[in-house]
């Protein structure tokens, strides 16, 4: 659906947003609308995701890390022509008149909720039923599954993965057009106020609360006043769908909507409930799939005060855990509500998928890496994993199949807007798989094309040469099994993985930045490949969220780094003469250290005809590693003020203990020494440069450390070393496998040299990892503990290279192939660095090249 500008300036208008910026001669918002012709049919807030530039409105979001209005300039360059502002104060609007010579732009007083209320705007045009999900868990799973089981009876619009925030759900709810029958959107908050924003947005008539956790959550008193929010959600329903046996949720439920028309139906496992869920029963099942049994649930469903009185229905459905069952109670109600035939769902719920929002970069056969994201297809998805795609390797492929679900009507405009998404967005190789893109094909833009009938057609002609150092995009419908593809393509690996969460990554990189004191610069640590985690990898992931600088230690990091396509300034802590013309060929910066090295590099520029490059002074405040001492800065000055060759870029020095309060005094004093070496040598320089000091631990405890820039190291790897309460994600995890489990009797022994003794009859589990992975031969005979089935399991005997041996008595539930976690979130990496007897850092950086790193996204 379009609307013209002029129409969505009227919008705000009414709805009492819209502004004109202050204290400039602009009486009418008209004034600054110089394309009132122009159709806008998409929302844009990211200038990086921008798919159809033309038809595009960028809404210049302001939120704690950071200012839309900053990258106004990217999105007009892409080819946006039409922008909502927001003055902020000391916003200049010359600017934007003068170098946007084409843009629309519009004033509002906020824009986020200038985004809102146009969405909620929107959603009012349409009458038809619209689902909206909240609750603690199981929000994505609801929806998912809901959209399975309706979606031929239904042309549906649907948020996509979890998109449920407070900008989510305004992005998900403009995708309901005309066509659609039924909408099914989520939503999630964080702290109290947010729900009545989105219950505007959304107005779902039809309302599901999924399970409600117990946990305390920081942003709300207590967990009744977390629920009174939620249930903000559904004020206006016609039906609220419900999981809950307990009494006070029941409670809380009754009383919130005592005197409103809203229809409230209980799914419960207790009598009273109005669908009652009882027999509940584990099938073992003859199938096997990927060689593991198939188990499943069968379920019996009572149903109170239909027509034909209650009536009782069994359904089974291919999962074992009381969520599923309960998110399939509450898909079974509502299917029931919108008229879906009861066998139609039974038959449908007995093959529910297992939903996994995470998109994960798998590395691949021949050096590519594989997103498998093939449950479900449309425009939405298909953005947002090729926005994942644009981060990974350089040359794209993108493997896509027919459009599911279409009517025979609506295909020709889906075809064609699908094609437009793929040619903005850059995709080098597109390989479709189905006869309707064959059909499609004149409107394919792409540098190249291969079409395949089916998806037997392209495996049974499977080259693996012909996928090479590049990044593969898999997104597909499930009817067309994609999971044949991800089969052939994915790399058949010693399964012990390194997980690291590129989300916990990018938050950790913002609330460290939420701490930063406006305008300081942030560096970050990306030596020792990236404290372990995949260098080029981070390097990306932070070069695409506005890194100011990276650090490495050697040269050669320096030239991966350049190698890859990073383009951000790379400083290198370590350099010595043999590295210089390496340095210099790949614009990496060097920190200069001593005299030795300054002359060296000045000579040597010298020799190269090069003048004023950049460099960073390294002063010796107390470490005592490497830098200048700060008496010696008036010789230094003296020294660089004689010379063109180099120019000081930054100036900086390293804290000892920043984290530990028994040195507060130590650090104190180098600070001070810093910032007076920098006094000085500005003084005699006569210009000023970069001055940074604080790591992560100072980041926090030392604020007036800050000063221009900030270097952040092991927090954005999601380690706290500080007493500070924050809320770092962790960021990495790291899981072996079981090879065998051994049931032995007391008196045998375990190991090389026998060290461990079994006391009495005992399973043990050999695990893959041993100490040439990093763990260290310190975790033997029980010092070390790893997480199997919720348990810590202790070591036993001594750890091996390759291999460690476990006590497993405490999960008799454990079998051959299941996964250990050896940290993570659930244990903490801390744990195993003080078992061992030393620092997350040493435990990071030791994980052995071996291990696979695969990149997850949540
Ligand atoms: C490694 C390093 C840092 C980062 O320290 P963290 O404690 O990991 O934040 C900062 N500065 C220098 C010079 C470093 O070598």
């Amino acid at each position: 659906m379009a609307y013209s500008i002029i129409e969505i300036v009227e919008v705000f208008k009414e709805l009492g947003v819209l502004d004109v910026p202050a204290g400039k001669a602009y009486k009418s918002s008209r004034e600054l609308i110089i394309r009132p012709e122009d159709r806008i049919e998409h929302l844009a807030t990211d200038s990086r995701k921008i798919s159809f530039a033309a038809t595009s409105l960028f809404f210049a979001l302001k939120t704690a890390s950071r200012d839309g209005k900053d990258f106004v300039w990217q999105a007009y360059e892409n080819g946006v022509r039409n922008f909502v502002l927001q003055d902020s104060a000391g916003l200049q609007i010359e600017p934007y008149i003068n170098e946007m010579p084409e843009a629309n732009l519009v004033f509002v007083t906020d824009t986020t909720l200038a985004l809102q209320k146009l969405v909620g705007f929107h959603r009012r045009q349409f009458s038809y039923p619209v689902i909206g999900i909240t609750g603690s868990n199981g929000k994505t799973v609801v929806k998912e599954w809901l959209n399975y089981l309706l979606e031929e009876r239904f042309s549906i619009v649907r948020s996509p993965r979890s998109f449920n925030s407070q900008i989510g759900v305004p992005i998900s709810v403009w995708e309901m057009n005309e066509q659609d029958e039924l909408g099914i959107f989520e939503a999630g908050i964080s702290t109290v106020g947010e729900m009545r924003k989105l219950q505007e947005i959304i107005r779902p008539t039809i309302g599901i609360l999924t399970n409600i956790g117990d946990a305390h959550d920081s942003g709300f008193e207590s967990k009744k006043q977390k629920l009174v929010e939620k249930l903000l959600l559904f004020k206006n329903a016609q039906v609220l769908f419900y999981n809950s046996e307990d009494d006070w949720i029941k409670k809380e439920v009754t009383v919130f909507f005592e005197n409103s028309a809203t229809r409230l139906m209980r799914i419960g496992k207790d009598k009273g409930a109005d669908i009652r869920l009882s027999d509940i029963a584990l099938e073992q099942n003859d199938q096997k799939v990927q060689n593991r049994q198939k188990q499943t649930t069968s379920i019996t469903a009572e149903i109170q005060g239909t027509k034909e009185g209650n009536s009782s229905f069994k359904f089974n459905i291919p999962f074992t855990d009381s969520a599923a069952i309960q998110n399939a109670g509450i898909c079974l109600a509502v299917s029931k509500y919108l008229g879906l035939d009861l066998d139609v769902f039974a038959q449908k719920a007995a093959a529910l998928p297992a939903i996994d929002m995470r998109l994960q970069v798998l590395p691949a056969i021949n050096r590519c890496s594989v997103i498998n994201d093939s449950y479900s297809l449309d425009q939405h998805s298909l953005q947002v994993a090729l926005d994942l795609l644009n981060q990974q390797l350089p040359s794209k492929t993108l493997i896509l199949s027919d459009i599911p679900g279409l009517k025979e009507h609506e295909k020709e405009v889906a075809y064609q807007q699908m094609a437009g998404i793929i040619h903005n967005k850059q995709v080098h190789r597109l390989i479709t798989i189905g006869p309707e893109w064959k059909n499609a094909a004149g409107q394919l833009n792409v540098p190249v094309l291969e079409q395949y009938d089916s998806t037997v057609a392209f495996t049974s002609s499977f080259q693996p040469g012909r996928f090479k150092d590049e990044a593969i995009l898999l997104k597909g419908a499930r009817r067309f099994q994609f999971e044949r593809i991800f089969n052939l393509l994915q790399e058949k690996v010693h399964q012990t993985r390194l997980e690291i969460n590129l989300t916990a990554i990018v938050h950790n990189q913002k609330l460290y930045r939420s701490l930063l004191k406006p305008g300081v610069k942030m560096m970050a640590m990306v030596k020792a490949f990236a404290y372990g985690s995949g260098l080029l990898e981070m390097a990306s992931v932070l070069q695409y969220h506005h890194i100011d600088y990276l650090a490495v230690a050697y040269a050669d990091e320096g030239v991966a780094l350049r190698n890859g396509g990073i383009t951000v300034p790379v400083m290198v802590m370590n350099v010595d003469e043999y590295g210089f013309e390496t340095l210099i060929s790949h614009q990496l910066e060097p920190e200069i250290y001593s005299f030795r090295i300054l002359k060296q590099f000045i000579d040597f520029l010298n020799s190269q005809g090069l003048s004023q490059y950049p460099v960073h002074i390294k002063l010796d405040t107390g470490m005592h590693r490497l830098g200048f001492d700060p008496k010696e800065v008036p010789k230094l000055a003296a020294l660089l003020s004689q010379q063109r060759s180099v120019y000081v870029k930054s100036a900086f020095s390293h804290f000892t203990s920043s984290e530990d309060e028994a040195d507060d005094q130590f650090t104190l004093k180098q600070g001070h020494l810093l910032v007076q070496g920098c006094d000085q040598l500005e003084k005699a320089l006569g210009y000023s440069f970069i001055r940074h000091i604080a790591n992560t631990a100072a980041i926090a405890r030392f604020p007036q450390f800050q000063l221009d820039m900030v270097r952040l190291g092991i927090g954005l790897y999601g380690i706290n070393t500080t007493h500070e309460n924050l809320p770092i994600r962790t960021v990495a995890t790291l899981k072996a496998t079981i090879a065998q489990i051994k049931e032995l009797a007391a008196g045998e022994t375990v190991g090389y040299n026998r060290k461990g003794k079994v006391e009495e009859k005992t399973r043990i589990a050999t695990i893959r990892i041993g100490y040439a992975d990093g763990f260290s031969r310190l975790l033997s005979n029980g010092n070390g503990k790893v997480l199997l089935h919720g348990k810590r399991c202790p070591v036993i005997g001594n750890v091996c290279m390759d291999m460690t041996m476990i006590n497993i008595n405490q999960a008799p539930e454990a079998k051959e192939g299941d996964e250990v976690e050896i940290f993570g979130a659930e244990l903490p990496v801390q744990e195993m660095a003080a078992a061992s007897a030393t620092t997350s850092y040493e435990v990071f950086t030791s994980i052995g090249q071996r291990i696979n790193r695969i990149y997850v996204e949540d």
